[in-house]
Formats: structure tokens, C-alpha cells, sequence
């Protein structure tokens, strides 16, 4: 007999996937099934050729690229954006990049409820999210709204060959963290603690052959299949401590998104690891290792990951304000976080310590 299901609330988010190698040939197919034939195609700087391909699949002059996509989504390229998709009188936004692509294309979105189609091309999940995170006067402001959610998502696995194995080994890590606060959210349910545990087993599974062979299409494929479900996990659940510090840790000392993500994760889940206990047996399982924490910090010990916040730039002197910063208004989380233990915790992931569960 399965464990007990106790009461909950799921709530299904609507979008269309579509997965397999070479799909990125069907954008325009996509757009004509929305009705939609003047699509204003977003990407960053480094990947404005793929959007120059995808550009091709549209009648001569109907497909305007803009390739100045930039981390964190800055309003001003947000604004530039806005006056182009107006100047060439897009119907829809077509996206290909990591977080930072998609973070634009859901600005746009926001501001002219124009459809969006998404071609991921890192793992970070934000194509599956009703959230979004803009930065203006050096402020991030993030909201859950359903009118960013993109209508259709495009995983076209060869657009991540290129992805370079540390920023796949970080990214992938990052995926990992969504799935593991699903697990012990206040509002998790039975599906998405499914879908959580899949996607970390999927990730487990898959990152260490991306690093051994980048361009094994198996490997990527089941990476981007693990990317996905975790970031299932982070569009329909509220995420904790783990998420907390990482937005302060990013915002207060400009810390690399992806990585930060990766270095805190098994400190995180050690710190939390009493309170919940359900949560730790899960993630153990789908990490095939004795501990959740220990599973965690020895794959990315495997991955060659980056284990420290020291070797980020982050300066020891910036724990305390740091923690300061995370007491404030702190995310839903099993374990209250008091001053004392949040420090030590830090202090460990700071110097790339080995976590350990804390009382
Ligand atoms: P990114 O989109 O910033 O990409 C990082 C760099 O890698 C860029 O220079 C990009 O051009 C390059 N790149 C991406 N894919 C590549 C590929 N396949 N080959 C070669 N180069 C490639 O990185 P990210 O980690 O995906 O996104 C980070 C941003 O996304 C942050 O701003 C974060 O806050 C946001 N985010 C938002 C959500 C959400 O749900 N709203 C979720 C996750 C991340």
C-alpha cells in the first residue's frame, strides 16, 4: 500500500510541450497554430545566429530578431525590446536561450499579452514558470503571474550541445535545487513530489555523462528532460530557504545565478534535513545515496562543481549581512532560521566545507 495521502491543492499549469531532437524547425508551424506569423525573436548577443536560423522559417521581412537579452532582465533592455516588437508589429515573442532570453520574453509578454513560444537552451526551468524577475535601479522585483506563463515550449535537445560543461554541470544543479525545496514546500502534493523525484533521478543520471561526453545527444536529452520536470517543480510550488539565499547572495554580491545554486544546495537541504525528514528519503532515493545532503555535495564533488561561495567573490565579511538580509521577510521553509545556526551554515558553504546536518 502506498504512504498516506493527506489533503491538498494541485494546480496544473497549461502549456504546450514539444520535445525532440530537431524541433526547432517547427517554430513557425507553432506560431501558425496560434495564428501567428510576425514573431519578434529574443535571444542574447552570443546566440543571436540561432535566432537568425529560427528567423528563416518565416516569410521574408515578417521576423524581426532582437538579440540584446541580458541577465536578471533589465528594464531598459526590456524597454528597447518593447519599442521593437511594436516597430515591426509583432503578434508573438519567440525566445532561445537560457533564463535570461526567456526572462525578456515574459517581459514583453507581461506588457502586451502577446503569446510566446520558448526554445530552452540551458536548464534553468524558467520556460515552465509563471514567474518572472526584472531589475530596475539595481532593484529585482519578482512576481507569479499566469500572463508570462509561455503558450508553447519548444526542448530541441541540439540547441544545448554547445552549452559548456561547467554552465551545464551549474545549470543542472540549479534544476536540481527546485526539485528538492518541491519536496518539502508547504504546498507540495503528490504530483509534483513525483514529478521532483524523477527530475532529480533524470539529472543524477545524466550530468555526469554531459560531462564526460558534451555532445552525447542521449545524455543531453535526458538532462533536458530532468531540467524540465524541476522546473515543473519551481512553477508550481513555493520554494524555501534555498531560494531565499541564493536571491540575496545574487542581488547583495553579484554572485553567478546558476553556481550559487549549486555551491548552497546540500548545505541547504543538511540544514533542513531534521524537519524534514519525508523530503530527505525522497531526494536520497533519487540521488541513489545514503543521505540526501552527502548525495548532493559528492555529485557535485563528481561534476568538479564549484564548492565554495569564497571562490565566487563572495567576501567572508559579507555572512553577516547576508544573513541579516535573509531574516527579513524569510520564504516558507521546514526549519524556522535563527541568526546563529543560518551563519554557520554559511560559514560552511562559504569555506566549501562538507554539509552536515545541524540542530
Ligand atoms: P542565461 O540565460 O543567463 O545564459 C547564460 C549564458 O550562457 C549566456 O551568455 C547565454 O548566451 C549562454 N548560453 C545559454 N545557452 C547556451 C548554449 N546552449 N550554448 C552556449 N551558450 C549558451 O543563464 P540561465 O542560468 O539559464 O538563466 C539565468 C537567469 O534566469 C537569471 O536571471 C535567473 O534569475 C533567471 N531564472 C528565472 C526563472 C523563472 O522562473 N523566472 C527560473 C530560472 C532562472
Amino acid at each position: 500500500m502506498r504512504g498516506q495521502i493527506d489533503a491538498f491543492t494541485y494546480n496544473a499549469l497549461p502549456a504546450r510541450i514539444v520535445m525532440g531532437s530537431g524541433k526547432r524547425k517547427e517554430v513557425a508551424a507553432e506560431g501558425a497554430r496560434l495564428g501567428c506569423t510576425r514573431p519578434l525573436i529574443v535571444t542574447t548577443p552570443e546566440q543571436a545566429s540561432l535566432g537568425d536560423d529560427v528567423a528563416r522559417q518565416f516569410d521574408a521581412g515578417s521576423a524581426a530578431v532582437f538579440a540584446c537579452a541580458a541577465m536578471h532582465t533589465p528594464w531598459d533592455v526590456t524597454q528597447r525590446a518593447l519599442d521593437a516588437a511594436q516597430s515591426v508589429r509583432a503578434d508573438c515573442v519567440v525566445a532561445i536561450g537560457g533564463g535570461s532570453s526567456i526572462g525578456l520574453s515574459k517581459a514583453i509578454a507581461l506588457r502586451t499579452r502577446l503569446p510566446q513560444i520558448v526554445l530552452p537552451t540551458t536548464y534553468a526551468g524558467s520556460e515552465v514558470t509563471p514567474i518572472i524577475g526584472e531589475t530596475r535601479d539595481g532593484q529585482k522585483h519578482t512576481q507569479r503571474t499566469l500572463e508570462v506563463l509561455p503558450e508553447v515550449v519548444i526542448y530541441d535537445v541540439e540547441f544545448t550541445l554547445s552549452l559548456p560543461v561547467a554552465l551545464s554541470i551549474a545549470s543542472g544543479l540549479n534544476a536540481i535545487a527546485h526539485a528538492v525545496e518541491a519536496l518539502y514546500a508547504s504546498d507540495a502534493n503528490p504530483v509534483t513530489s513525483l514529478t521532483a523525484e524523477e527530475g532529480i533521478a533524470a539529472l543524477r543520471e545524466s550530468l555526469p555523462l554531459v560531462a564526460q561526453s558534451p555532445q552525447s545527444v542521449e545524455a543531453r536529452r535526458l538532462a533536458q528532460y530532468g531540467a524540465w520536470l524541476c522546473g515543473i517543480c519551481l512553477g508550481a510550488v513555493g520554494m524555501g530557504l534555498h531560494h531565499k539565499i541564493c536571491h540575496v547572495l545574487g542581488g547583495t554580491f553579484d554572485l553567478p545565478h546558476a553556481q550559487t545554486h549549486a555551491i548552497l544546495i546540500p548545505h541547504v537541504v543538511a540544514y533542513n534535513a531534521h524537519a524534514a525528514p519525508h523530503a530527505m528519503a525522497r531526494i536520497a532515493r533519487a540521488l541513489n545515496a545514503p543521505h540526501a545532503w552527502t548525495g548532493l555535495y559528492n555529485l557535485a564533488a563528481e561534476l568538479d562543481a564549484p564548492r565554495s561561495l569564497e571562490a565566487l567573490g563572495m567576501p567572508e565579511s559579507g555572512i553577516d549581512r547576508a544573513v541579516e538580509l535573509i531574516m527579513q521577510n524569510t520564504y516558507s521553509n521546514p526549519r524556522t532560521p535563527d541568526v546563529h545556526t543560518l551563519g554557520q551554515m554559511l560559514l560552511k558553504a562559504w569555506k566549501g566545507m562538507p554539509p552536515e546536518p545541524m540542530e
